[in-house]
């Protein structure tokens, strides 16, 4: 029920296991996992018709870029953290972003 009323509002609800916090002096807060409420994008924005996303593509560039509409922007408009995840969870992230090179 609560769903019907977040779309009419175009609102969702998203869950982020990582999240990071930027704050304005420089400092951050995360990764942790946050409960996000996003906006949806316009059904009737003439900018991106629905999609969300516009092309931003430099002009004669391969392939074009996209970029988020300013009727759905990236960033929730709220959220609430999370819990961090258990040790093991904290474990197999690191292995996934350890981008150092092999020697
Ligand atoms: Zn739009």
């Amino acid at each position: 029920m609560y769903r019907r009323l977040l779309a009419r509002h175009r609102l969702k609800l998203r869950y982020w296991s990582l999240w990071i916090s930027h704050h304005r002096n420089g400092r951050e807060t995360g990764p942790r996992p946050i409960l996000a409420l996003h906006r949806l994008p316009d059904p009737h924005c003439t900018d991106c018709d629905g999609k969300g996303q516009v092309m931003s593509g430099v002009p004669g560039a391969d392939e074009p870029d996209f970029d988020d509409c300013p009727c759905a922007p990236f960033l929730p408009l709220a959220w609430i953290w999370l819990p961090k995840p258990p040790g093991w969870a904290r474990r197999s992230r690191r292995i996934a972003y350890n981008d150092e090179p092999p020697f």
